[in-house]
């Protein structure tokens, strides 16, 4: 009855995450990441229902402190305004006193979030959270909360695994995650789901890896037969991570897509991608690696002009929705070029609906972790080694 009433008080959290972490052996610190949430933007809307503190960042002297607060945040020359309230900071930390959470343009986030005006007067918001608060709110968008749970548990150790690796990777950075598709989206505290927050309860501090290390425990929608070998496309040569055959995603809604796109639009983007290139008169694929991807591929113009450019930089260039993988086949018909493709993602580490395959057969979460990541192991953040 506990437990229920505890999952019931948690349903509805977010956002992504960051990590400040230090990995001391004799002591438990929490483990925060700093998730980078708003970026560029000239004011933001701030809601505070509850008690809280404004501290400038680094420092324990009291700012504003108050009830509640209500108003827009701005960056000024000489550092913010909070309802038009001039404070000479140019980075602020908003501690919320209780669990009334902090409402930024209408989004509510755990733990604490700092603003930092930036040198061209445009805002940035980073919320410093606890990793599986954190977790909390990615993994409803990562998958379906109607997923059996063993691909959820699954879900929430590759990207517990996966924060806690940007985050030491980037610790000397402002921030470890950006709540975009690039690293994990977090979507705040709005959107926890019941299921997807007692899967991060059951796999709590659980993680990938490798020979003691931490594992970048990639993983992407749909690699449609067979995963990428990092090494392709990152500076990442991991055993786990070398790709191989996935039999579980044929029935994924992403395992097939087409894309057309008229070949005078695709010379205009590349010519402000900074290539130089005429009227387009044919398209060709060069190389596909082992798994299936696109390596190389050839434009070539009128006049006999001839760009190569990698399956990666083609699908960059063309946006990574657009183009929803480098898993494709190209064909010019009636001025236009027709992108047969397969999958989603990058295709590195676990597919997200062969995970669900597998776990539709009855697989566990641990068997799908080894097919997905063969050769690392799953243990407890403790058991990693310092860096
Ligand atoms: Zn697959």
């Amino acid at each position: 009855m506990k437990r229920i009433f505890y999952f019931i008080t948690v349903v509805s959290a977010v956002s992504l995450f960051m990590a400040p972490l230090s990995f001391s052996q004799d002591s438990a610190p929490e483990r925060l990441v700093r998730v980078c949430i708003i970026d560029g933007k000239e004011d933001i809307y701030l809601k505070l229902n509850g008690p809280y503190k404004i501290y400038p960042v680094n420092s324990d002297r009291v700012l504003i402190s108050g009830k509640r607060l209500r108003g827009e945040i701005r960056a000024t020359k000489e550092g913010l305004s909070i309802r038009k309230r001039d404070i000479k900071q140019p980075a602020i930390k908003i501690t919320a006193l209780t669990d009334a959470g902090i409402y930024l343009d209408g989004r509510r986030f755990r733990g604490e979030v700092d603003i930092v005006r930036k040198g061209d007067l445009k805002l940035m918001a980073i919320n410093r959270i606890p990793i599986e608060d954190y977790l909390y709110g990615v993994l409803y968008h990562e998958v379906s909360h109607r997923w059996p749970m063993e691909v959820l548990k699954a879900q929430a150790i590759a990207a517990r695994t996966f924060a806690l690796y940007q985050a030491r990777e980037n610790r000397n950075q402002e921030y470890d995650l950006r709540s975009d598709i690039y690293s994990q989206v977090y979507g705040g505290r709005t959107s926890e789901k019941w299921a997807t927050t007692r899967a991060v309860n059951l796999t709590k501090d659980k993680v990938l890896a490798y020979k003691g290390e931490l594992l970048p425990a990639y993983y992407h929608a749909t690699c449609a037969g067979y995963t990428e070998d990092a090494a392709n496309l990152w500076k990442v040569d991991l055993p786990p991570l070398k790709g191989g055959a996935c039999d579980y995603c044929r029935h994924s809604p992403h395992y097939r897509w087409t894309k057309e796109i008229q070949l005078w639009k695709l010379a205009d983007i590349l010519n402000e991608n900074g290539y130089k290139i005429g009227k387009i008169e044919s398209v060709g694929i060069i190389s596909k690696n082992r798994s299936g991807r696109v390596e190389k591929l050839e434009v070539k113009d009128a006049s006999g002009v001839s760009l190569i450019l990698t399956g990666k930089d083609f699908r960059q260039m063309l946006g990574p929705n657009e183009i929803r993988s480098t898993k494709f086949d190209v064909l010019v018909k009636w001025g236009q070029l027709v992108v047969d493709g397969l999958g989603w993602g990058h295709g590195v580490g676990m597919c997200q609906w062969g995970a669900y395959g597998m776990a539709k057969k009855g697989k566990s979460a641990e068997e799908i972790l080894k097919y997905y990541y063969p050769g690392a192991e799953i243990t407890t953040i403790d058991k990693i080694k310092p860096k």
